[in-house]
């Protein structure tokens, strides 16, 4: 009897403790307090590219409800419990005067902000970012995508960093003159040079000397072998997924994971569905394949195949739901970075409002806490996750601020 009266005190202590510990652990509570930064989004694009101003007829503002519309908006920013919002500086390789357009962009984002300082600020470095977090404001950081809006000139570089730029993806799908892309690594066989030239590794060089993240994504096999013998700092790849898991060239490979681990960086993991879902493309071109009389039609009108890739999965809504990844798919790359090199090295770049389709359940930025919920639900803990969310890139961004 002793002993059955010992055992049912120990187990009801044990009952107490999973209760209290739950109780501690809920998934809104373990978001809420996390510092959430997310990699990548490209909303100042949809604002300035006359492309998609002509298809938008300009109805999109930052202060509108954009709900349906883009994955962000002001109102949506701190609804998912996102803090920090690495917003992207980006034009096309076929651009004139890329570098006047970064500009453009980051006015863009200065005329919204001066519009509500009450509520999003620009942070140029971790303890802005922090003060800003601490008083309950959107943040706003800036990083550049593609190093075509340097113009080959370090000093527009510098100039870009004093306006804010934190980070720079040497190059977009498309490479420069100084660094070879996937994009051309993988498909153009006729590359003269691949990698970094000199002039790219002064880039990376001067990059590391005024504290810009050295960005990744994008960038070819040899680009990324170059960087990563050039650098003197942690490097990003602010919206990369796994190779491993799907075969999509933006992706990373393990060695390059295992590479960026040993530099002290990190990855943060892109949600579009062809770089998560081995299985997407074979479903998107099926969908493409059945509404091709208007996609070919469109593109006449258009002109721009991003565009009718998001009217059509917009306009067939139905279909385009059956096709998206189960946010699960997102969640297995996570779990394969940290079962390969740890959990210090793995974030979240969403790439939103720069896809065109999304997993499942992942509408837009007010589902982030999804993310958080089925972190725990595999098994992740408070502090592992608070890495996921924001910490380990926070850490990046400290090691690469010059003092
Ligand atoms: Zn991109």
């Amino acid at each position: 009897m002793k002993y059955l009266l010992l055992l049912f005190i120990i187990l009801s202590s044990c009952k107490y403790l999973s209760d209290k510990e739950s109780k501690l652990k809920t998934f809104e509570e373990i978001h809420d307090k996390a510092i959430l930064i997310d990699g990548h989004n490209d909303f100042l694009m949809l604002i300035t590219d006359d492309l998609v101003l002509n298809y938008t007829k300009n109805t999109i503002a930052f202060d509108m409800d954009l709900n349906g519309k883009t994955h962000l908006d002001l109102a949506r920013f701190k609804e998912g419990g996102l803090d920090v919002q690495f917003f992207s500086i980006f034009c096309l390789g076929s651009q004139k005067n890329p570098f006047d357009m970064a500009n453009r962009q980051i006015d863009s984002l200065e005329a919204i902000i001066s519009r509500h300082p009450d509520k999003i600020v620009k942070a140029s470095n971790s303890i802005e970012l922090l003060k800003a977090v601490k008083q309950q404001k959107s943040v706003a950081m800036l990083g550049v995508e593609g190093g075509h809006m340097i113009e080959n000139d370090l000093s527009k570089l510098d100039s870009l960093f004093k306006r804010g730029v934190r980070y720079m993806t040497l190059t977009w799908n498309n490479s420069t003159s100084w660094a070879t892309s996937a994009n051309d690594e993988t498909l153009n066989g006729n590359l003269k040079q691949k990698g970094l030239t000199d002039f790219g590794k002064q880039v990376v060089k001067r990059m590391n000397e005024l504290g810009m993240l050295v960005d990744v994504s994008h960038v070819g096999e040899q680009t990324f072998k170059d960087v990563i013998q050039t650098t003197t700092k942690p490097i990003i790849a602010s919206h990369s997924s796994v190779y491993q898991l799907c075969n999509h060239k933006r992706n990373l490979k393990d060695y390059q994971i295992k590479a960026i681990a040993e530099n002290d960086g990190v990855i943060q993991v892109n949600f579009n569905p062809p770089f998560i879902d081995k299985s997407f493309a074979k479903k998107s071109d099926a969908f493409f394949e059945r509404h091709k009389k208007e996609s070919d039609s469109l593109i006449k009108i258009l002109k721009d195949e991003w565009i009718v890739e998001y009217h059509l999965y917009h306009k067939y809504v139905d279909e385009a739901n059956e096709i998206r990844p189960p946010i699960s798919m997102l969640i297995e790359h996570i779990d394969y970075i940290v079962n390969l090199v740890g959990i210090d090295y793995v974030g979240l770049g969403s790439d939103f409002d720069g896809i065109t389709i999304t997993p499942q359940q992942l509408n837009d930025v007010t589902d982030f806490p999804l993310i958080t919920k089925a972190l725990l639900e595999k098994g992740y803990n408070n502090n592992d996750i608070d890495k996921i969310l924001g910490g380990n890139i926070l850490r990046v961004l400290k090691a690469n601020e010059v003092k």
